[in-house]
């Protein structure tokens, strides 16, 4: 039986993932936070939970993300589970949120989330503006019973989840504030997803089409049918989509047309609003 700090030590000789990994997998299988491992460094493992840990670390070395390895995300102060069924919450997702929240500073608001994941675009929203009334939707049914256990969890009840392939099963009289999406944007032949643990996220969640923009085209496109007079489309994009995407807002008879940057200067977010009534 090892102790602790003798299995930190032997994952610290692993290389730097082992070394930045090894604690929050080990913290995770003792049901622990990492403080403790440091509190309790001779604590001995028994032979099963040190079983349990030596498999993870496995795992995590071959490249499985150590959020699917937890089942745990945090995303906008919110500790989210994740499964295999949902893209993993990215940081730079928090930049959306944080548009939407500028953007619309009333009280009131209808919104809607599509393509929600593990709700974690939602959950956000819904923990600032409690009386915003959240729309979220996805196509895996899977993603959204992660979802729903989120938002109990964080005992958030402003939000409605419905199945839904985009716009597909969305009434058209339910007109939206805002619209929010982070849907798949990665081009099917893009090499990056072969890195950084990609292949194990939904392949649905990530690419779309030769260009990466078959969904945002189909988003952008049906929007106007589904906003307020002069409600606003938040799109989350990659690094080189802002022209297209800007163009494709400008044909969908957007006005206001912005994109905005993340904190290292990446386009990242590109939003407009629909003025003209129906
Ligand atoms: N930002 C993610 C990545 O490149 C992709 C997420 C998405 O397609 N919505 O890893």
């Amino acid at each position: 039986m090892s102790s602790v700090k003798q299995l930190l030590s032997a994952a610290a000789e692993l290389g730097t993932e082992a070394a930045a990994d090894g604690p929050l997998l080990l913290a995770h299988v003792l049901g622990r936070d990492r403080s403790w491992l440091y509190a309790w460094p001779e604590y001995r493992l028994d032979a099963n939970k040190q079983k349990q840990y030596k498999s993870l670390l496995q795992r995590r070395l071959s490249g499985e993300p150590l959020a699917y390895l937890t089942g745990h995300k945090e995303f906008w102060s919110l500790d989210l589970q994740v499964t295999p069924a949902t893209l993993i919450p990215r940081p730079e997702t928090e930049l959306l949120v944080e548009t939407a929240l500028a953007l619309h500073s009333q009280e009131t608001a209808k919104v809607l989330d599509l393509g929600t994941g593990s709700g974690a675009i939602a959950l956000a929203l819904a923990s600032e503006r409690p009386q915003w009334q959240i729309t979220a939707t996805d196509i895996s049914g899977a993603a959204l019973e992660v979802a729903t256990e989120n938002a109990r969890r964080h005992k958030l009840g402003n939000i409605q989840f419905l199945h839904s392939h985009w716009f597909d099963s969305l009434d058209t009289h339910r007109r939206y504030d805002l619209i929010l999406s982070n849907p798949p944007y990665v081009a099917e032949n893009d090499p990056h997803l072969l890195e950084n643990g990609l292949p194990h996220e939904p392949v649905t969640a990530l690419t779309a089409g030769t260009d990466g923009l078959d969904d945002l085209r189909r988003i952008i496109g049906a929007a106007s049918d589904h906003l307020a007079p002069g409600g606003w489309l938040l799109v989350e994009h990659g690094l080189d989509q802002a022209l297209p995407l800007q163009q494709l807002f400008e044909d969908a008879g957007f006005d206001n047309i912005k994109t905005v940057r993340d904190l290292e200067h990446r386009d990242r977010v590109t939003l407009g609003c629909y003025s003209r009534t129906p």
